[in-house]
């Protein structure tokens, strides 16, 4: 991969990982406070229940996403020259895919084969609705 392709990537992880802080302030962090979280604003409690349960799931997402921005960079620093390449074939992951996911370790159909329930097959399935 081109240096400077290497360095467009970098720059995108390090924006992602921005955003993601900023939007999650602490909370990715405290992930482990989940638990006996709640019990903050009695007044907005009963119609922020749905939104406390759609937000600690978006929190998780966000940890995790987070997690794999983080390998992306330290594989990034380890080993320029394999980045890019998927994990299981070899092959070289489409720039296109690199663009929406800089962290995505794996080619698209290496990853719908460990992945199928998030590949293809549930798209299709979704595109059916209506
Ligand atoms: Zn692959």
């Amino acid at each position: 991969m081109l240096p400077e392709h290497l360095a467009r990537i970098r720059a995108r992880l390090e924006a992602m990982r921005e955003e993601i802080v900023r939007e999650g302030d602490a909370r990715v962090r405290v992930e482990r406070e989940e638990a006996v979280a709640g019990s903050a604003d009695e007044d907005q409690a009963p119609h922020e229940e749905m939104d406390q349960a759609i937000a600690s799931s978006r929190n998780r997402t966000r940890a995790a996403t987070l997690a794999r921005i983080d390998a992306a960079l330290r594989r990034l620093d380890a080993d320029p020259d394999a980045f890019g390449t998927c994990a299981d074939c070899d092959d070289e992951i489409p720039a296109r895919r690199l663009e929406l996911m800089p962290f995505a370790r794996l080619c698209v159909d290496c990853q719908a084969k460990r992945d199928p329930a998030r590949g293809g097959a549930r798209k299709h399935v979704l595109d059916f609705k209506g």
